[in-house]
């Protein structure tokens, strides 16, 4: 492990986190005793259940549609309501895995039971063999539903409800995606993003996303490294994102790009799914590789973070099927010292989602990911402006979502299957 990297964690999140970091000056525990130690947070229940004295029996669960737009409404037996909006960009293909392998297995459960919930149903109908995005997009719709029912019967916010409040505000990085346009060009469009959010950290687009190292348009990637230095200046944090552009030894030679212009986060250096890679390129290098926001498995997380493969962890609400399996993916990594900086995935209110999860997570990274805010949902929040000021966003405090879409809005939708 090396040491350079190790110090990044300090300054990356909380000093209640960086206390539990045991590994800077001792040796590395057995992955055997790590592993124990991780499946004990794997065990341990998410949702607070303290706040539902008695059963909240769900009496229906309804997938709605209005256009390409996906809402999912739950409604307990004495009446309680929660509404969330889907992953509309992946929901358009992936509905029926809803409507005929989710849906009829959480009619009459206890919400209360939610943990327990998700792990039967990802064995109910065998649905773990659709184990990826295609399971958990709609998973995670039903879970944001259960949670915003629960957090307006109890009067707190999904955060509350999850962990802890660790952030009531969180602090934003402006994500860029201007692959293909020369690295002048793209200096300006990032220029306009981050003038819009004011945000003191950017991420920009390096590479050709899984492409084994052909660079779009090529040449772009190690002019536009140093100009983003060069243009944001010293005081700018700056995260670049490889969408698995590379071989490991590419990744490793871009990467010592990043560390000579200090970059801060190296994200998905090698294909997702290259694990021994990915390891390759973290141990070679100083700058913290990230990932995770394809991975949809537990048990995959937890092998990268006991075996140190990824330094920073970044699980994507939707994509991973919601914020409790996604919590203990932060646990796991908090328990090692290891900053969460969760994906967010771009349609509907992903971002709401991300903050109330930021919120509640002890090992947030200094920044997190925005990508803009969706004007197409009509909703109120009394308890924040929702824009970022100075580059800071405002977590809303609920209860449960916190906002109020507008019921002239979801009456236009109809039932579906
Ligand atoms: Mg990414």
């Amino acid at each position: 492990m090396n040491l350079k990297r190790r110090n990044f964690f300090k300054s990356a999140f909380s000093a209640s986190a960086a206390a539990v970091l045991p590994l800077a000056s001792c040796r590395a525990p057995a992955v055997e005793s790590i592993n124990a130690e991780l499946e004990k947070i794997l065990q341990k229940p998410v949702l607070k259940k303290q706040f539902f004295p008695s059963p909240v029996m769900i009496e229906s669960l309804e997938l709605l549609r209005y256009r390409d737009n996906f809402i999912c409404r739950v409604r307990s037996t004495q009446g309680a309501e929660g509404i969330s909006v889907s992953n509309n960009m992946q929901m358009l293909s992936l509905y029926p895995i809803f409507v005929n392998r989710l849906q009829p297995y959480f009619i009459g459960k206890d919400a209360r039971e939610l943990d327990r919930l998700i792990e039967e149903v990802y064995v109910y109908q065998s649905n773990y063999k659709l184990q990826s995005l295609a399971l958990w997009v709609p998973l995670a719709t039903i879970e944001f539903a259960v949670l915003d029912l629960l957090g307006r019967m109890a009067g707190k916010s999904i955060g509350e409800l999850i962990g802890d409040i660790f952030n009531k505000k969180v602090a934003v990085y402006q994500a860029n995606n201007f692959r293909g346009k020369s690295a002048e060009e793209s200096i300006m469009l990032i220029q306009k993003n981050v003038e819009e959010t004011k945000a003191k950290a950017l991420k920009f687009k390096v590479g050709g996303r899984m492409s084994r190292n052909a660079d779009s348009p090529p040449g772009r990637t190690e002019k536009l490294i140093p100009l983003v230095r060069k243009f944001f200046g010293d005081d700018m944090t700056i995260y670049a994102d490889a969408n698995g552009s590379y071989t490991a030894d590419e990744a490793i030679r871009i990467g010592r790009m990043m560390e000579l212009y200090k970059f801060d986060m190296y994200e998905e250096p090698v294909p997702f799914d290259w694990f021994e890679e990915t390891k390759q390129v973290a141990d070679a290098l100083t700058v913290p590789v990230a990932g995770g926001e394809q991975e949809s498995s537990l048990y995959h997380f937890r092998w990268l973070i006991g075996n140190r493969v990824l330094d920073i962890v970044q699980p994507d609400m939707f994509y991973f099927g919601g914020m409790i399996r996604s919590m203990r993916v932060a646990l796991m990594a908090h328990h090692l010292g290891l900053p969460c900086v969760p994906h967010i995935s771009g349609s509907g209110l992903g971002y709401l989602y991300m903050m109330h999860f930021v919120s509640a997570i002890p090992n947030a990274g200094p920044y997190h990911e925005f990508k803009g805010f969706n004007t197409a949902i009509p909703f109120e929040c009394s308890t924040s402006t929702l824009t970022s000021e100075n580059g800071v966003v405002t977590v809303p405090t609920g209860p449960g979502l916190g906002v109020e879409i507008e019921p002239g809005f979801i009456k236009k939708h109809k039932s579906v299957g």
